[in-house]
């Protein structure tokens, strides 16, 4: 399936590109919530966070921290936002795996959502079904 950051990181299609190694490139959104919102990828096509292995993970870890220092000071942003949208309710709409590096201002508008509360008992209830998951892939996470 054609994929835009493939190409991207294939030279196929254009980007602003801001940094790239054997592993990974990192370029402009161009439709960004604040100016110098940038896009760190791995070279290699993988769906989403869970799909991608651990050591290109890593790598794209990495490379994401040392960009979003440059990213804040050359813009002179008072913070920022690392964000990865995963599946379709939580907003990806490039099935190739990015961070977004978002400058953020103190002027800026509140990207915090409705917030829910926990009825009495449910957080127990809540954390009980995911630390079932969580002994469930332990293996995978040590391995
Ligand atoms: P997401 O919605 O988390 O999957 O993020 C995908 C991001 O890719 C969006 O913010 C888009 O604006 C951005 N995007 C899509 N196509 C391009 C492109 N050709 N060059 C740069 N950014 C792009
Ligand atoms: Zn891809």
């Amino acid at each position: 399936m054609e994929c835009v950051f493939c190409n991207i990181a294939e030279k196929k299609a254009e980007a602003e590109i801001l940094f790239e190694d054997d592993n990974i490139i990192a370029f402009l959104d161009i439709q960004p919530v604040n100016y110098g919102h940038t896009l760190v990828i791995p070279k290699k096509h993988h769906d989403n966070f869970l799909t991608i292995p651990k050591d290109e993970l890593q790598k794209v870890i990495n490379a994401t921290q040392y960009i979003a220092g440059a990213v804040k000071r050359s813009m002179n942003a008072d913070g920022f936002n690392i964000v990865s949208n995963n599946g379709d309710p939580a907003g990806q709409s490039v099935y190739h795996f990015h961070f977004h590096i978002i400058p953020r201002f103190n002027s800026d508008f509140n990207l915090k959502p409705k917030l829910k509360s926990y009825g009495e008992g449910a957080m127990r209830e809540y954390a009980d079904e995911i630390r079932s998951f969580v002994s469930k892939y332990k293996d995978i996470y040590n391995g």
